[in-house]
C-alpha cells in the first residue's frame, strides 16, 4: 500500500509499505478521505516535540471495513462498514480514565495508524459506523469537531449571548457554527478577507476584519461597550490571546482552544481577571463522548462541515496539501487516496 510519511522538516514521502494485517481486535480499513490537521502540520514544519521519524501523520480519516481479526468477526462490526476512526486510543482504567478526562489517559498507546494512506488499522473499539447520509469526507471531520464540542462543554453560553470567534480558519468556523445552535449573537475577528467571507456565508452576525480594524474596540463597540461574555481564541499566539482577554465583558468566559508554538508568554494584568471575574479555560481535544456527539451533530445537518472544505489532494499531491494548509491558503484540505 502507499502511505504519506515525514522524514524531517518539510520532508514528506508517499512509501509503498507492506499492508498491515489486523491483530484480533483490529480492522484494516480501506481509506476514503483524511483530513489535514494543523497539527499534521506542525510535525510536517519540525515544530513538534518528542516525534519519531519516520512518522505516519493523518488522524482525521474514514473509510470502508476490509477485514476484521478475529474478535471482529463476533463483533456488531462487518466487512464493507463506513466507518469513522477516533485515533485516541484509551485504556479505560488509569486514575484519568476514571475520572472522565479520557483525553489524559495515562496508558495511551498509538495504535491507529496515520491516515495519509490507502489502508488503515484500528482497534475496534476506536470505530463508530457512519450514518448513510454522512459523506467519507463529512465523516473525516468527526475529530476536528469533537474538539470544537469539548471547548463549548468548558465555555458558558446563554441564549443571546455575545460570542467572539477570534480566527475563521477550520475550526474557527466549526465553533461559529456550534455557538449560533447554542444561541448566540455571533462575532467573528480574523486577517484572512476570504475566511470573513465564509463566516458570514456560515451564519455570523458580525465580522470583524483583523488586519484594518483593532478587533477590541469593535467588540466593544458592537456590545455597547460591555465587551463579549464568551470568547473563543481559535487561533494561536500572542495578539490573539491578549484580544481575547480584554475584549470579555464582566463575568465573560475566554477559552483558549489553540496551541501556541514558538512558545510565547502573554503578560497579563491579574487585575484584568480579578475586577472583571473572568473565567479563563483551555481546551486540548477531546473524549469518546465528544467524538459521538460530533458525528452525530453531522449526521443531523447540525453543524455543516462540508462547505469548509477548499481544496482536495490525490494521494500522491499530499505534500502539496501540507503546504496548502501550511501556508493558511483556503480553509480545510482533505486527502482522498481511493477515488
Ligand atoms: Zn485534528
Ligand atoms: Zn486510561
Amino acid at each position: 500500500m502507499k502511505a504519506a510519511q515525514i522524514y524531517g522538516e518539510r520532508d514528506l514521502r508517499v512509501d509503498t509499505l507492506a499492508d498491515p494485517k489486523p491483530a484480533s481486535d483490529e480492522a484494516l480499513i480501506r481509506i476514503q478521505a483524511c483530513g489535514v490537521c494543523p497539527s499534521d502540520v506542525k510535525s510536517y514544519l519540525g515544530k513538534a516535540v518528542e516525534q519519531v521519524l519516520p512518522r505516519m501523520p493523518g488522524h482525521e480519516w474514514s473509510g470502508t471495513v476490509l477485514a476484521l481479526g478475529e474478535e471482529g468477526k463476533n463483533s456488531q462490526f462487518k466487512v464493507g462498514d463506513r466507518v469513522v476512526v477516533d485515533w485516541r486510543y484509551v485504556c479505560g482504567h488509569c486514575h484519568q480514565c476514571h475520572r472522565g478526562a479520557f483525553n489524559y489517559c495515562e496508558n495511551r498507546r498509538k495504535r491507529v495508524r496515520g491516515g495519509f494512506a490507502e489502508i488503515g488499522i484500528a482497534p475496534l473499539t476506536q470505530l463508530r459506523v457512519i450514518p448513510d447520509r454522512v459523506s467519507f469526507e463529512a465523516a473525516a471531520f468527526t475529530e476536528p469537531l469533537a474538539c470544537v464540542i469539548q471547548a463549548h462543554s468548558y465555555t458558558k453560553i446563554e441564549l443571546g449571548d455575545d460570542v467572539v470567534i477570534i480566527g475563521a480558519g477550520p475550526m474557527g468556523l466549526l465553533h461559529l457554527q456550534v455557538a449560533l445552535r447554542r444561541g448566540a449573537r455571533v462575532i467573528v475577528s480574523e486577517q484572512i478577507a476570504s475566511r470573513l467571507e465564509k463566516a458570514r456565508e456560515l451564519g455570523a452576525h458580525d465580522v470583524i476584519d483583523a488586519s484594518t480594524t483593532d478587533p477590541i474596540a469593535q467588540v466593544k463597540e458592537l456590545t455597547q461597550g460591555r465587551g463579549a461574555n464568551t470568547v473563543i481564541v481559535a487561533i494561536g499566539g500572542f495578539e490573539p490571546t491578549r484580544q481575547g482577554l480584554e475584549m470579555a465583558a464582566i463575568n465573560g468566559w475566554v477559552n483558549l482552544f489553540a496551541g501556541t508554538y514558538p512558545r510565547t508568554e502573554v503578560p497579563v494584568d491579574p487585575n484584568l481577571i480579578h475586577y472583571r471575574q473572568l473565567r479563563v479555560t483551555g481546551s486540548h481535544d477531546f473524549t469518546p463522548h465528544h467524538f459521538t456527539a460530533a458525528l452525530r451533530l453531522i449526521e443531523f445537518g447540525i453543524v455543516d462541515v462540508e462547505s469548509t472544505i477548499s481544496h482536495r489532494f490525490d494521494l500522491d499531491d499530499v505534500r502539496e496539501a501540507f503546504e496548502t494548509t501550511a501556508g493558511r491558503f483556503g480553509l480545510k484540505s482533505m486527502v482522498c487516496p481511493i477515488h
